[in-house]
């Protein structure tokens, strides 16, 4: 039995360009992976068992247990690559929030690759592990890479950053998700709106902001709190306006930085140290603005057998 450990990610950059004409969004992703994680458990199945699936944790309700959940898909495809017929059993002990930001989906995906490639003893190239990953969806290499990292196209192509140090993080989670489709939608709709126009002719191709990168790379949490910035930010409180409450609870309890995680509806909040992350997480939770709020830092490593 094989048990792996992949991290959720926070986007501490997300900007968005135009709509383009294969229906996606060119983006300057920089991407940051967090301990807040899940486990994905492998275990040979008997002959033409196939691939199966449970899930356990606060979230399992909403996940997906058929063909569409990404760790069976991620299995199945590291199979058909090497012309194996898959017999496993997976499990995935889920901490990550459902349809939160966080690309938790994504990350089972990773996880489940790194998991049956070591169960079936196939050892094959990471470079591969990464192509399969890229077919399985956008955010599943970060969730191999791990770290930080800069995305750029659909996100899926990644260039590994330079960081120092740690840094302290708080996530509180809301009920029910967004979809990051419908997310998307909204954005090229205020774009619409406010009459800048949504394609790619209108929107400039957005790239990494440089102070950003200067304070990763300097381990400064009060200048990466500066430069912090989403570009579905405005789209996700749009859908979800009670996401500003959660953000100004977040503030008031001492963050230095507050953004909503990716598509949200998950908020992350960036504390100076430890100590303050857990005070943070303590404050929001009795705010009664979000249904949790965990402390956790990072950058931490992608998916690995534990
Ligand atoms: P992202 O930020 O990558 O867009 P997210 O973090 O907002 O994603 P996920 O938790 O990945 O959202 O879930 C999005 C949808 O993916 C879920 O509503 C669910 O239907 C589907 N899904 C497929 N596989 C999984 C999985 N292993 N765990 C959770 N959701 C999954």
């Amino acid at each position: 039995m094989i048990t792996v450990r992949v991290p959720a990610k926070v986007n501490v950059q997300l900007g968005v360009g135009g709509l383009r004409a294969d229906g996606f969004h060119d983006l300057a992703n920089v991407f940051f992976a967090v301990a807040l994680g899940d486990e994905v458990t492998a275990e040979a199945g008997e002959a033409g068992e196939g691939v199966t699936l449970t899930c356990t944790g606060p979230d399992a309700a909403s996940v997906p247990l058929d063909d569409s959940n990404l760790a069976a898909r991620a299995a199945r495809l590291l199979a058909a690559h090497h012309g194996l017929t898959p017999n496993v059993r997976l499990h995935i002990a889920k901490a990550i929030p459902v349809a939160g930001g966080m690309a938790g989906g994504s990350a089972d995906g990773a996880a489940a690759l790194v998991a049956c490639d070591a169960l079936w003893g196939l050892d094959t190239p990471f470079e591969t592990l990464l192509e399969l990953a890229a077919e399985l969806g956008s955010d599943v290499p970060f969730a191999l890479v791990g770290g930080v990292a800069l995305g750029r196209g659909r996100g899926e192509i990644l260039q590994p950053l330079p960081v120092t140090g740690t840094f302290h993080w708080v996530f509180a989670v809301a009920d029910g998700g967004l979809s990051t489709p419908a997310v998307f939608r909204e954005c090229d709709r205020l774009r619409e709106q406010a009459g800048t126009g949504s394609s790619e002719a209108d929107v400039p191709t957005p790239d990494a902001d440089p102070a950003l990168l200067a304070a990763l790379a300097d381990g400064d949490p009060a200048a990466l709190a500066a430069a912090l910035v989403n570009d579905l930010q405005a789209p996700a409180l749009s859908l979800r306006p009670a996401l500003a409450d959660t953000l100004r609870a977040g503030t008031e309890a001492g963050a230095i930085g507050a953004l909503v995680s990716g598509s949200g509806p998950t908020c992350a909040f960036l504390a100076k140290d430890a100590e303050a992350a857990v005070a943070i997480a303590k404050s929001l939770e009795a705010s009664g603005t979000c249904r949790a709020a965990h402390p956790t830092y990072g950058p931490v490593a992608g998916a690995r057998v534990r």
